[in-house]
């Protein structure tokens, strides 16, 4: 009507819309609920820059800031059959399936890659708690297996990172017989000597943490998991009572003696650096030994041995 509705009020409506960022820019953390920038975060390994909160991360991200310069292979897994039950809920069990691979851009809820750790060959499995909730089926068991076997082959330590709402009930009494499959595939690891160490991240619960999740020599959990095998509100409703604060959370775990370690996510790769180094009766890592990705070329060559140092003088 005048110059009020016709340049005012644009002017102040575009202003307020343009706070309106685009959401994919921002995350915010479910714990203390600050606002994050999508960069910061993914720089942060996905763990809040101010309360430590450790979210969830893809396992190619993780296996990205694990192997040295972000370098690894990935293992090739056998294919299950697809849907051998012709299970339906709500939907029919395949295009479950191929909705989670859309979402995820990963075929199945477990990777597979082999690497250099610390200059030290390593077999790494990580599960995706975003496909499916990470549930094991057929194809969890077969990853878990060829991880195994690539370890065996290759005489090399195997490191899995497990997180899983448990079994994948759309493959019925196939995906429990993934517990004792993939407790063989372990059996099998430790007759060769190898080192097997678990990661449990958030969550780890059900027939993951009844089978190989829990058979690590060195059980390491991330800050604040959950970890278990029924969960806690399951077991408030059987029981009627209240459950102390913290339960089946890793810091409680690790007090009552069921983990060894719990690690902060930046802290991760040393600290496996260090671990299987030890159980592999190398000496430990100088800070040297580990390089930035591209100084690896101008590096001197890697050693194994005791590193005796240059003569001082
Ligand atoms: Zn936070």
């Amino acid at each position: 009507m005048n110059w009020i509705t016709n340049y005012v009020r644009p002017t102040i409506n575009s202003l307020f819309s343009r706070r309106e960022v685009p959401e994919n820019l921002w995350s915010k953390c479910p714990e203390c609920g600050t606002m994050l920038f999508h960069r910061e975060l993914t720089d942060n390994l996905q763990v809040c820059t101010n309360c430590n909160h450790h979210m969830a991360i893809s396992p190619r991200e993780r296996f990205k800031a694990l192997f040295d310069g972000g370098v690894f292979g990935e293992v090739s897994v056998p294919e299950p059959v697809v849907d051998p039950l012709q299970f339906r809920d709500q939907k029919k069990y395949p295009d479950r399936l191929k909705g989670a691979q859309k979402a995820t851009g990963e075929k199945e809820a477990m990777l597979v890659a082999e690497g250099e750790l610390g200059r030290m060959t390593v077999v790494a499995a990580a599960q995706d708690f975003s496909f499916m909730a990470g549930s094991m089926g057929m194809y969890v068991g077969n990853a878990l297996i060829a991880a195994a076997e690539r370890a065996i082959a290759h005489k090399a330590p195997l490191v899995v990172f497990s997180a899983a709402g448990g079994a994948r009930m759309q493959e019925g009494i196939l995906s429990l017989m993934q517990m004792p499959r993939t407790t063989v595939a372990i059996q099998m690891l430790k007759e060769a000597g190898l080192p097997y160490v678990c990661v449990l991240t958030h969550p780890t619960t059900g027939g993951v943490t009844a089978s190989y999740a829990m058979l690590g020599d060195v059980q390491i959990a991330e800050p604040n998991a959950l970890i278990c095998f029924a969960g806690p509100r399951v077991i408030e409703q059987t029981i009627r009572e209240k459950l102390p604060e913290g339960f089946q959370r890793a810091e409680y775990l690790l007090d009552h003696g069921m983990l060894d370690r719990v690690t902060n996510r930046k802290d991760m790769r040393d600290e496996l650096i260090t671990i299987l180094r030890m159980l592999s009766g190398l000496p430990p890592a100088v800070a040297g030994d580990l390089p930035a990705p591209d100084a690896e070329s101008l590096a001197p060559a890697a050693t194994d041995a005791p590193t005796t140092g240059e003569p001082q003088s």
